[in-house]
């Protein structure tokens, strides 16, 4: 066993503090990662405050991670000792099923095993907020970035994926005009993709102090969604939209922009369910409202390469991992630029 200072919350209401706990040694097809750097996503948040109803405590959240390989076991073939790798929201699935046959793990028929909170079979797993990992190394992730980015890639590991898959599904690209929900981790992620698809980007705000952070990160036009005339003046215009926002709203506002046959896709995932959206909003024009989960281990190489060719990493705040608690208040708050990235040095 090997003993790894971690951060873990016993209780929904219990603040995240210094918890010890064990990983196993790597078997012969795993690879053990110390890890360098681990994102701050609204899910951990979610998870660690059980606002999901799901959560097996204690909860060692974290899942966008990357560091260095430490230990390989003696079958694998695609990593050694000394390189870079990251992990994201999945450490296993049961590999046969239509799902993960066509590389879509985290639509598994038998459930996926999350790196933090479990899954078939598992009762629990320990996530990103510690200083090593052990993963099967299907499910581990090859780094192109240069090391100096590394803290800024970790974000890609959730953030990245969640946006790179819808935008690549609905394909975002050329002359197609995608709008972006939420400047926040995902979306602020969205927007450089989407971007980089060759996208014509509108970026919807609650926050007029990030007009001019949409720009610079790739927006075409930055709307404030508060604003009823600036809303009303995107009716019809775009083909797709990607919904990245962690609290309920009215969804009307977003499908009456969509143009004939349009979708709107949630990737944001609230406590509490969205109103209900008008049905004609939707049968008028043929629209269709869809969900999206984070992307298969294959699409998340594709992504990771993307993001390397294209010089995207994540625009990131680093703190230390006794810093947690007060980053989940300003995240409540939307006050992160655009996501936290916790320094595991400081676990030490
Ligand atoms: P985040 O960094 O907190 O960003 C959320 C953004 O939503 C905020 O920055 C804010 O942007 C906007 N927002 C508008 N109204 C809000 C309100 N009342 N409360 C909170 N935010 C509001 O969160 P994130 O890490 O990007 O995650 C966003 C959501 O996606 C979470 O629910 C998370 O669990 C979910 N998620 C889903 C998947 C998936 O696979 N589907 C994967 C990862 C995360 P503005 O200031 O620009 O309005
Ligand atoms: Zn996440």
């Amino acid at each position: 066993m090997i003993k790894t200072n971690a951060y873990a919350a016993l209780s929904s209401t219990a603040a995240l503090a210094p918890f010890d706990i064990s990983r196993r040694e790597p078997g012969p097809d795993e690879v053990q990662i110390e890890i360098l750097f681990c994102g701050v996503c609204h899910s951990d948040l979610h998870t660690a405050r059980n606002e999901w109803r799901n959560t097996v405590y204690p909860c060692v959240p974290g899942h966008e991670i990357v560091g260095r390989i430490v230990a390989v076991g003696s079958a694998v073939r695609a990593f050694r000792v000394g390189e870079l790798a990251g992990v994201g929201c999945m450490v296993d699935s049961c590999g046969h099923c239509a799902s993960c046959a066509e590389g879509e793990e985290q639509y598994c028929e038998n459930g996926f095993t999350g790196t933090y909170n479990g899954g078939p079979g598992v009762e629990n797993t320990f996530g990103g907020y510690s200083q090593a990992i052990v993963v099967k190394e299907s499910f581990v992730l090859h780094i192109h970035h240069p090391e100096a980015q590394l803290a800024a890639v970790a974000p890609l590991l959730c953030a990245g994926i969640t946006t790179y898959s819808p935008l690549r599904h609905w394909g975002a690209g050329p002359g197609k005009q995608v709008g972006i929900v939420g400047l926040g981790g995902l979306g602020h992620m969205g927007v450089k993709i989407a971007h980089a698809m060759g996208a014509h980007v509108v970026l919807f705000t609650t926050s007029p102090g990030k007009v001019a952070d949409g720009k610079r990160l790739g927006a075409d036009e930055v709307v404030l969604s508060t604003d009823r005339a600036q809303c009303a003046a995107q009716a019809g215009r775009l083909e797709f939209i990607l919904d990245t926002v962690a609290a309920p709203h009215q969804l009307d506002t977003y499908l009456t922009m969509l143009k004939r046959d349009g979708t709107l896709t949630l990737v944001g995932a609230p406590a509490e369910p969205h109103p209900a959206s008008a049905v004609f909003n939707l049968i008028l024009k043929r629209r269709s409202l869809a969900g999206s989960l984070i992307g298969g281990i294959r699409e998340t190489q594709e992504m990771l390469d993307f993001c390397a060719d294209k010089g995207i990493v994540s625009d990131i705040e680093t703190i230390p991992m006794q810093a947690i608690n007060g980053a989940y208040e300003r995240m409540l708050r939307g006050d992160v630029k655009y996501r936290f990235v916790i320094d595991m040095a400081s676990l030490r």
